[in-house]
């Protein structure tokens, strides 16, 4: 048995810029904020774990702010002087002092697990059961909010063979305006790629029984979260033969339950952060296969650590019928890692080096790194 206990663990916000606007339902972003955490171990080795949100808070109640300060003034002060190998037993304890902060406690545990790998010398997939792929599928989102941008965008991706399926985010326009922005784009890629939405809970239950068909009849293969309510939800599942995905309503195991238990959904998105940890995503993954729900490896649009430590994790599942979206460091216009991960041929290469197989560029980050908590605006 290996023993090393906790030092010191250090936070800070990271103001990266996008791409390009990012046009969602619920927000449009312009750049991208990581709360990054390393946790600093008496054997000298520090793990690094990643806490990301979509547009601030408007997507859900934890924003990188808000996961700097619970670490700094709740999660810290628990965890120094703790044995760093026993990851399990620690963020149980974890989970007695702090409620629900799913995002940082998914944040501590990459960091404890990137450590733990490190002073084993093994990827982190290797820590959660081993890897049953080397490579994950990795859809990109198309949000420019524009018809044409979006289809010379996917015309680009294609010829790069970067990826070769499409989610379209939909839901804050007329619903005949976004239904023909559907299939203006399927009918562009044709049978060269597939074309999915994400409709992030915008629709009532009544629009989306009607806009429903109408994608499928466009070609679109799944639609993801088009209502708020996990019953609306169900209800839908009844009445259509499209796969239906549900995201923001999978919030960890106990969500993941009662919609498996209801016939909820016919697809998880699975993401770490919102199941509150990797362990935590293992357990929705175990309830959705044992309810023969399809798996889909979801992104809360985060950056390189969180993105790993996901690809890790995705690379154990025994089912991933519908490939992953991990394509959130390729949203960021800097590179945050001294060697950039891999993405090609329409799939992202899971790291084999040791932790999470990854280094962060210390002089790069440094330049983004915020002074203090608020945000200067100009
Ligand atoms: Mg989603």
């Amino acid at each position: 048995m290996t023993h090393a206990t906790i030092e010191r663990i250090e936070t800070r916000l990271v103001d990266l810029p996008t791409i390009r606007p990012h046009k969602l339902s619920v927000a449009t972003m312009y750049g991208q904020t990581l709360m990054l955490v390393k946790v600093y171990c008496s054997d000298g080795i520090v793990g690094i774990g990643e806490g990301t949100t979509i547009a601030g808070m408007a997507y859900g109640p934890e924003s990188p702010e808000a996961m700097k300060l619970a670490i700094d003034a709740y999660f810290a002060p628990a965890m120094i002087g703790k044995d760093a190998t026993q990851i399990q037993a620690l963020m149980a304890h974890l989970g007695k002092l702090v409620k629900v902060n799913h995002f940082s406690k998914s944040a501590l545990e990459t960091a404890l697990l990137d450590a733990h790998g490190k002073r084993l010398g093994v990827p982190v997939s290797e820590l959660l059961g081993g890897r049953r792929r080397e490579r994950l599928p990795v859809a990109w989102t198309l949000a420019s909010g524009d018809t044409a941008k979006d289809i010379a965008e996917a015309e680009h991706m294609l010829d790069v063979r970067r990826h070769k399926v499409f989610k379209l985010k939909i839901g804050a326009k007329e619903l005949k305006t976004d239904i023909k922005h559907v299939a203006d784009i399927k009918k562009a890629v044709g049978e060269r790629a597939a074309v999915r939405v994400d409709v992030n809970m915008a629709w009532s239950e009544t629009q989306a029984a009607w806009a429903i068909p109408a994608l499928a009849d466009a070609g679109c293969d799944l639609v993801e979260q088009p209502v708020a309510s996990a019953a609306a939800l169900a209800r839908l599942m009844r009445r259509f033969p499209v796969a239906l995905m549900a995201d923001e309503v999978l919030q960890g195991p106990d969500s993941a339950f009662e919609i498996a238990k209801n016939g909820g959904a016919d697809v998880f998105a699975i993401k770490i952060e919102q199941s509150g940890g990797l362990f935590a995503a293992q357990r929705v993954a175990a309830i959705a296969d044992a309810a023969g729900i399809e798996l889909y490896g979801g992104t809360m649009l985060e950056g390189a650590f969180s993105t790993v430590a996901s690809a890790h994790l995705f690379a154990s599942f025994a089912n991933l019928q519908w490939g992953t979206e991990l394509f959130g460091p390729l949203l960021i216009t800097e590179e945050i890692l001294t060697t950039p991960l891999d993405y090609s041929d329409f799939e992202l290469t899971v790291p084999n080096g040791p932790g999470l197989g990854i280094e962060l560029d210390e002089a790069k980050v440094k330049r983004f790194t915020r002074e203090g908590l608020m945000k200067v605006t100009r």
